[in-house]
């Protein structure tokens, strides 16, 4: 029996042609057309939203950081005139990208300092980083790997693939591998599944997982195809990146569903970032979209140190009130772990707000979403004395 569930997508809309709606949008669901169609420059941006001087001095000086590039499909969701638009803040570059801290670094989360082999990154024990690609569909200005994504950065990305598996099958602890970059699912079906098939044929890695924004920037890759492709190789899990509810397009909504109509656990990653999403309306909206989109909010990231950040970044305790907004406020399935990934390399670090009040070897002390306190007690603790005028009349 068939539901109607069309009351569920009243949240959903789809902004296709607008920017586009003077040309010929025959191809528009056609992904190789949103990739040909991407804005790369300072003209023809110009043409379709107004620029602050602070855009324009970034689009400029973009090509020697991280470089510009949206899809059509992205780029209508931006505000045509509201400098403030959290999409907007998203992908177009600013003059405060050239403004380095002295504590911003270029490889804030050490991964170069971990990669045994060009490309493979092993920080934890049982799983690896595998970054496939340094290309996207569109660039996102607070990059964490933008010394290398697009090309335009300071260094390149030269993944040998033959050492990495090499590695991978003499590493017999590596049960778990991320393919990211650059976005993996900008490959052809076809290279990807080679790479998929490849890294199958290696008997102790259990559990292959793919980090991709293409979902969000470039649905009309999701196509059924690609994941008929994909459900070959499970388990294969796949963790999207979404920072704002208005990112959750009709079109998005359709290309998730298909993927976990094929079997494949969503996952989603956010940057937590001011002006775009610091708020706990603002994630409340992304994480409620993200569930009936059939997405698990997966992590909630505090902005890393990458250089140029900082006007994008808020402090941790916006974190962390946002969580406390968040959990008993609303399904636990909505709320994501926020972490730091620890400066230089010491891996993700759950942080948020505190439950336990006090703790010893009898009891601890926790207070709930309301405030409210309570006491739990430990295994072992010895029984309470009673009064003796209570014992005796129990005799
Ligand atoms: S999609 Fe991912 S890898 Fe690509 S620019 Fe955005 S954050 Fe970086």
């Amino acid at each position: 029996m068939q539901f109607d569930k069309s009351h569920l997508e009243k949240d959903f809309l789809s902004y296709a042609p607008g920017y586009w709606r003077d040309r010929d949008v025959s191809r528009w669901d056609d992904w190789t057309w949103q990739l040909q169609n991407r804005i790369t420059s300072l003209a023809p941006l110009e043409e379709k939203i107004n620029l602050t001087e602070e855009e324009r001095a970034g689009v400029l000086l973009s090509g020697t950081k991280l470089a510009m590039a949206i899809t059509p499909h992205f780029f209508n969701l931006i505000d045509r005139d509201d400098p403030g638009c959290p999409v907007r803040r998203q992908v177009i570059p600013r003059i405060e990208e050239t403004l380095h801290q002295d504590y911003e670094m270029s490889d804030p989360c050490g991964e170069d300092a971990h990669m045994p082999v060009p490309g493979l990154v092993h920080r934890y024990p049982d799983r690896v980083l595998f970054l496939v690609t340094d290309r996207c569909a569109s660039y996102c200005r607070y990059c964490t790997r933008s010394r290398v994504v697009s090309g335009a950065g300071e260094q390149s990305l030269e993944t040998d693939f033959e050492d990495a598996y090499r590695y991978l099958e003499e590493h017999t602890e590596v049960r778990d591998v991320l393919l990211s970059g650059g976005d993996p699912l900008l490959f052809s079906d076809a290279k990807l599944e080679g790479i998929l098939k490849r890294l199958r044929s290696i008997e102790h890695i259990q559990f292959l997982r793919i980090g991709s924004r293409i979902p969000t920037f470039l649905p009309q890759r999701i196509t059924p195809e690609l994941c008929g492709m994909l459900q070959k190789y499970h388990p294969l899990f796949i963790s999207i990146h979404a920072n704002h509810p208005r990112e959750l397009t009709i079109e998005v909504k359709e290309g998730l569903e298909r993927l976990a109509n094929h079997g494949i656990p969503l996952g989603n990653q956010s940057v937590l970032m001011r002006g775009v999403n610091d708020s706990v309306e603002v994630m409340r909206a992304l994480f409620h979209k993200l569930l009936q989109c059939r997405v698990r909010p997966y992590y909630l990231y505090q902005m890393d140190l990458i250089h140029g950040s900082s006007h994008l970044r808020t402090g941790v305790q916006k974190g962390i009130e946002i969580m406390e907004g968040l959990r008993g406020h609303t399904s636990g399935y909505a709320i994501p772990q926020y972490v730091i990934d620890a400066p230089g390399g010491g891996g993700k670090v759950p942080v948020g707000p505190e439950y336990i009040l006090s703790r010893n070897d009898d009891r601890v002390v926790i207070r709930n979403y309301e405030g409210k306190i309570y006491e739990y007690p430990e295994p072992g603790r010895p029984a309470t004395p009673r009064p003796a005028e209570e014992a005796a009349t129990l005799q």
